[in-house]
């Protein structure tokens, strides 16, 4: 039985290619010696899956940036904006390749870069390829080749991978009216089959083509699609295996395009999709076809270790009715997702080894691949490997490091009264109005200051030791004195602390809450050079003491205004981190909604009058298809509900998002019942407001006047027009003024230019109404 892998993280196992990256793209290092890390990083990944005993390893899994960009190139879909970049010399190729991805500003150019959004649920971000009416393609990069040559030099017959036709098209976006971008697939596939030619020309036996744009909801059109595309790629190239690849969910009423398609492989994700798999099985033409099934069921999305005997389980099952030869096993996506290498943590402090044992980044997933493969069809119940990895996964499944008895009795008590306010918001209102003595159009900020050099130096001497607690604390308390003082001279209504003694809004938390664990080095790459450690949810959540409540009063204590408390939610936080399998996410989102609650109601005892509660995740978790949104949306907003009902009508909670779309879940927006949302919208002009008018949204909004994302100081009189037309939808006693997010990625003079600015807009509508 074959054992083959989908893709390899490469970033590098201590993240070489960013800073190579970054080192290039300052100018610091040429691009010969870019160049040479990413082979070099490329070749290990190669050795690592050859020594693991991957039979089909792949290749053109590796991207300097982004993998959809690189599809972008190799068919030569490059916006007319580029270019002026396209010369002809091979060795400009890289320079157009990093301006699509990232914009450039130099020697009088000035091109901005390439859409990028997320790739499927994933946290990892692609550029969004731009289509035209009538878009032609050609061969542009032959990234694919030199990378399948280069493995062969190495001794390896590599299996390249593609992002396949249609869901490339999938991924994509009109840049103009008049056409359906799916319409473009006769233009595109000669491409295709031009650079498969050449690699089964050069020896290639498989390949791989990604078709995760089965697993979404389809037209008519789309559907047939993938039945032209594959019909085309089979005449053309009679010889060549191609798998296809879906991941990340069940193919559903896809099925039967999927399993008719006239390829080799199909490979399917059974940690997402697993109701697929019985389908398959029960699939008449399928099972009377040769083709094979590739079985996905090691979890490339976690760090969990693998369950031998679930998966043993699903493959024994396949080659019941497939027999031995039809059926291959491999990770359920690529591995792109998990971080590098589980040997490299090496703190038993940070990650204690009897929690560590029950993880397997990419490169023990290899393992995990390979030991399943060669136990199929064996007498594995006394194997070596077998019994370890048993014991392993059932000391995780009673451990009390994990299963704590008091936090599921009180999740299991929770009721319905737990998630409402006493009051509605109407009443609410009053209250607060009363309470709070807010001015019309009240101003605040989103809660982060900026992250000055000195602050980040403070919080890692005191990881490092070589600062006292109460030397940091003394200094973190002296920077939010000087906020507030600088606030209150700014003319802000209601203050905030700043979060400087905050790394990063998740960790913050999860590292003050028990159930969590965090890694070293457990990156991944989240876009281009920006990796992201996320935290690990290992067991039963609950908050052993306050975790803000101490800096929050210090800051109230400290000004006569009031100062928000500043928290992040149950879904973002859960959203962020890698998560429990062995439980429902509801079930481990409400457990942090809980925790978040008693921090909420500790900080009203403290006497903060106003909590911020962000969630700017709510909508990443969003299922791919549509019917399964419902179900997710009524328990996130439940987990956000529990986390902020607990306090009296007269406290003022606040949410934060920052993404760009709300039409499609106005009313679970609603739903959630903050009393103020801040959101952004600056970028849009305003325009996302309307879905806030349309739905007639009852409570109040601070729609951001201004982008944080850039240095750029924004004009009074532009955020007066902002303001201006964001009254015409919103009744005057519900709007706020606020900037679109933290501050924390800014300088402060820019910062403080801006929010003067925007004061001076707040005052002059005042005056205006
Ligand atoms: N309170 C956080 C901050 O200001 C919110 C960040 C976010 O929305 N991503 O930094
Ligand atoms: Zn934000």
């Amino acid at each position: 039985m074959l054992s083959h892998n989908l893709g390899y993280p490469r970033v590098g196992s201590h993240r070489e290619l960013k800073k190579a990256s970054e080192q290039f793209w300052a100018g610091k290092i040429s691009r010969e010696a870019l160049q040479k890390v990413a082979q070099q990083i490329r070749r290990e990944n190669w050795q690592t899956q050859k020594e693991a005993g991957i039979d089909l390893i792949p290749s053109n899994d590796f991207s300097l940036y982004d993998h959809v960009l690189d599809t972008s190139l190799m068919v030569g879909a490059i916006p007319e904006r580029y270019h002026q970049l396209i010369d002809g010399k091979s060795n400009r190729e890289l320079d157009l390749y990093f301006a699509m991805a990232r914009g450039i500003q130099r020697d009088g150019l000035d091109i901005k870069a390439m859409e990028m959004t997320k790739w499927f649920d994933t946290n990892y971000h692609y550029l969004v390829p731009e289509f035209v009416k009538n878009q032609k393609f050609r061969r542009y990069s032959d990234k694919v080749l030199l990378e399948f040559e280069d493995a062969l030099h190495q001794g390896i017959v590599t299996k390249p991978v593609f992002v396949g036709p249609v869901t490339y098209l999938l991924l994509g976006k009109e840049k103009e009216g008049g056409f359906d971008r799916i319409d473009l697939l006769d233009n595109l596939l000669p491409i295709y089959i031009s650079v498969l030619k050449e690699l089964s020309a050069r020896g290639a036996e498989w390949v791989q083509l990604d078709e995760p744009g089965l697993v979404l909801d389809l037209t008519e059109k789309e559907k047939l699609a993938f039945q032209s595309a594959y019909s085309q790629i089979r005449e053309a190239l009679p010889k060549l295996k191609v798998l296809v690849a879906t991941f990340f969910d069940a193919l559903e009423e896809n099925l039967p395009i999927a399993t008719g398609l006239p390829i080799d492989a199909l490979h399917i994700d059974l940690t997402r999709g697993a109701e697929s798999f019985k389908s398959l099985l029960e699939d008449a033409a399928f099972v009377s076809s040769s083709k094979i099934l590739s079985l996905g069921v090691v979890d490339g999305r976690n760090i969990w270790k693998n369950d031998y005997q679930k998966s043993l389980d699903f493959v024994s099952e396949a080659v019941k009715v497939l027999g031995e030869n039809r059926v291959f096993v491999a990770p359920s996506s690529s591995l792109l997702h998990s971080p590098y290498d589980l040997d490299l943590e090496k703190n038993e402090e940070v990650l204690t080894p009897d929690v560590k044992n029950w993880m397997a980044f990419a490169k023990q997933k290899l393992k995990e691949v390979t030991t399943i493969a060669k136990l199929a069809g064996t007498d594995w119940a006394s194997d070596e490997d077998f019994i370890a990895n048993q014991k392993a996964v059932g000391s995780r499944k009673n451990s009390l490091l994990i299963h704590k008895p008091v936090v599921k009795k009180r999740a299991a008590a929770i009721k319905e009264e737990d998630f409402e306010r006493l009051n509605q918001f109407s009443v609410r209102q009053a209250i607060q109005l009363e309470k709070l003595k807010l001015p019309l159009f009240p101003s605040t900020t989103i809660g982060s200051f900026p992250q000055t050099d000195e602050v980040r130096q403070l919080r890692a001497n005191l990881k490092k030791g070589t600062l006292t607690l109460e030397v940091y604390e003394n200094r973190i308390k002296e920077e939010i004195i000087s906020s507030l003082r600088w606030q209150e001279e700014l003319g802000i209504d209601v203050l905030v602390h700043g979060e400087f003694e905050r790394n990063d809004m998740v960790e913050y938390f999860g590292e003050s809450l028990s159930g969590f664990v965090f890694t070293q080095n457990g990156w991944v790459q989240s876009y281009g050079s920006r990796c992201v450690k996320p935290p690990i949810i290992y067991g039963d959540v609950e908050r052993p003491a306050p975790m803000t409540v101490k800096w929050s009063s210090f800051a109230q204590a400290n000004s006569e205004k009031l100062v928000k408390g500043m928290l992040t939610g149950p879904v973002t936080i859960l959203q962020w981190s890698f998560v429990r399998d062995d439980q429902p996410r509801k079930d481990t989102a409400f457990q942090i909604g809980l925790a978040i609650r008693d921090e909420v109601v500790d900080l009203e005892k403290a006497g903060i009058k106003i909590i911020q509660i962000d969630e700017p995740a709510i909508r990443e978790g969003l299922p791919l298809r549509k019917h399964a949104w419902k179900t997710y949306l009524t328990w996130a907003v439940d987990a956000f509900r529990l986390s902020a009902a607990g306090v009296a009508d007269q406290t003022q909670i606040h949410t934060h998002m920052c993404y760009a779309e709300f039409n499609d879940i106005i009313d679970s927006i609603a739903a959630m019942d903050a009393d103020v949302i801040t959101i952004e919208t600056s970028r849009s002009q305003m325009e996302l407001l309307n879905a806030f008018a349309e739905f007639n949204y009852p409570n109040e909004i601070g729609p951001g006047v201004y982008d944080i994302h850039s240095p750029r100081i924004p004009t009074v009189d532009e955020m007066i027009y902002l303001l201006e037309k964001a009254l015409k939808v919103i009744p005057a006693r519900n709007l706020w003024v606020n900037p679109d997010c933290g501050l924390k990625t800014r300088k402060w003079p820019e910062t403080e230019a801006a929010l003067r600015n925007m004061i001076s807009a707040a005052s002059l509508l005042r005056e205006s109404v």
